[in-house]
């Protein structure tokens, strides 16, 4: 445990591993941090040093790391059947899961398909509507619209529908072309424009649209960036006036991040009418334990596919389609949503909105935002460089954080109690000093 492994590790990654959204001539700036263990929130590295986890690991992990409940799930799974093929076999656990998320949409969305990642459950939703409309012979229907800014993953076809300049910009010609409408910012007070902007793209083209995607109430990668559930339910609306899917891409905000199971949910649907016709569940569906996506969808689209002829069916699938780990890990998460996980994170949401609010009134402090566990501020400062200054300064406060741009956020585990928010709230602002001061 000492200083000497800490960076024969570092040394070692360099070489050896091409790590992921780096300019890897940058890493040697800023090498990676190497962890040797987690646990609860806390992350440690092999001198000891502990750091608290405030971006759950890119938003994955929702109890802390190596929680027994998962582990013991996990475990259990492996020692049962660590996987089988899902097509021609099946298994408790994916059966399972279908049937509990079914039941958490009250059956509207009763038809659940598994990916790996969350971009191949992007990259199923836009098949699964295409494919859809060409079989009920409207086959012109292959336009995607997404949102300004909007984030849906980073294989080609969720690429497409991402208006991410970083990650977008160096493919762009390898990429089908989406429509990109105005995306509803609640800093900006732009939801009517937002959807008029919608309404006119919809007129002209409706009969070209298979669907529209979005990530309901947070745009994460954009910067945390928040609407309100009315903006959602007129877009719910607008699309079954022009005839056109809409795709709730969760793969951040499910799983009880925004204060519901699904973000959906604050939209208060009344009928199955008021639900998206796609819901996609990544990210913390395992509770940062395994890789495992979810594409849930109607009666209507699953019909579409019914036929004697195979080329009708839907032919998609990778290899660990349904793996029974992740299963088992996603049932466990599940588990603890029936035993009142909600209510929980009501009172970790409002104990974040206390310790942070004396940054409201900080001068380089712009837009102090929440929903549910989520929370974010924009810092108004010429800073070079801010994101990684703010990550490495906070590394000294046991903070492990990574801002978007200028956009400081968390999205911690779900482990807050008075005194984790306390220390959040003091090690951002110290941070925050920190990085304003040597600026
Ligand atoms: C992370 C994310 C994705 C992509 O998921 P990966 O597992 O990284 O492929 C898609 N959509 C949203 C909204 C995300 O936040």
């Amino acid at each position: 445990m000492s200083e000497a492994v800490q960076h024969d590790w570092q040394r070692r990654s360099l070489r050896a591993v091409w790590h992921p959204c780096t300019q890897m001539a940058r890493a040697e700036r800023v090498p990676p941090l190497p962890i040797a263990r987690g646990e609860g929130p806390w992350l440690f590295d092999h001198q000891g040093r502990r750091y608290f986890d405030a971006n759950s690991s890119w938003w994955v992990n929702l109890f802390g790391h190596a929680d027994p409940a998962l582990n013991d799930a996990i475990k259990h799974q492996l020692d049962t059947l660590p996987h089988v093929m899902l097509a021609g076999c099946t298994h408790e656990p994916a059966v399972r899961l279908a049937e509990r998320l079914s039941a958490r949409t009250r059956g509207v969305l009763g038809h659940l398909f598994f990916g790996s990642d969350g971009a191949s459950a992007v990259e199923i939703a836009l098949k699964q509507s295409f494919h859809s409309w060409r079989n009920r012979g409207q086959s012109d229907k292959r336009e995607f619209v997404c949102l300004k800014n909007g984030y849906h993953g980073e294989t080609i076809g969720a690429l497409a529908v991402t208006d991410v300049a970083v990650f977008r910009d160096a493919y762009d010609p390898l990429l089908m072309r989406a429509h990109i409408v105005t995306s509803p910012d609640q800093r900006l007070g732009n939801e009517q424009q937002a959807l008029d902007d919608l309404r006119t793209l919809l007129r002209e083209r409706a009969a070209h649209i298979a669907a529209v995607i979005v990530e309901p109430l947070v745009q994460g990668a954009a910067g945390m960036v928040m609407h309100a559930p009315s903006y959602l339910r007129r877009l719910r609306q607008l699309c079954r006036e022009f005839n056109v899917h809409l795709i709730a891409d969760e793969i951040a905000v499910g799983c009880g991040r925004t204060g519901t199971f699904f973000a959906w949910e604050q939209t208060q649907p009344a009928s199955a009418d008021e639900w998206p016709d796609f819901v996609l569940l990544s990210k913390g569906i395992t509770g940062g334990t395994l890789p495992l996506s979810l594409v849930l969808t109607t009666d209507e689209v699953y019909q579409a596919f019914w036929s004697e002829d195979v080329t009708r069916g839907f032919l998609h699938s990778h290899s660990y389609t349904g793996n029974p780990l992740a299963c088992a890990a996603a049932n466990a998460v599940l588990d603890r949503f029936e035993a009142g996980q909600l209510v929980s994170n009501q009172t970790q949401a409002a104990l974040l909105t206390e310790a942070f609010a004396p940054l409201a009134t900080h001068p380089a402090v712009a837009h102090l935002r929440q929903r549910g566990t989520i929370l974010a501020f924009d810092v108004q400062a010429p800073v070079e460089r801010f994101s990684e200054r703010f990550h490495l300064a906070a590394r000294d406060h046991e903070l492990l954080i990574r801002p978007i741009g200028q956009t400081v956020y968390l999205m911690p585990p779900y482990l807050i109690d008075a005194s984790t928010a306390g220390f959040l709230a003091d090690a951002v602002q110290a941070t925050l000093q920190e990085v304003l001061h040597a600026a």
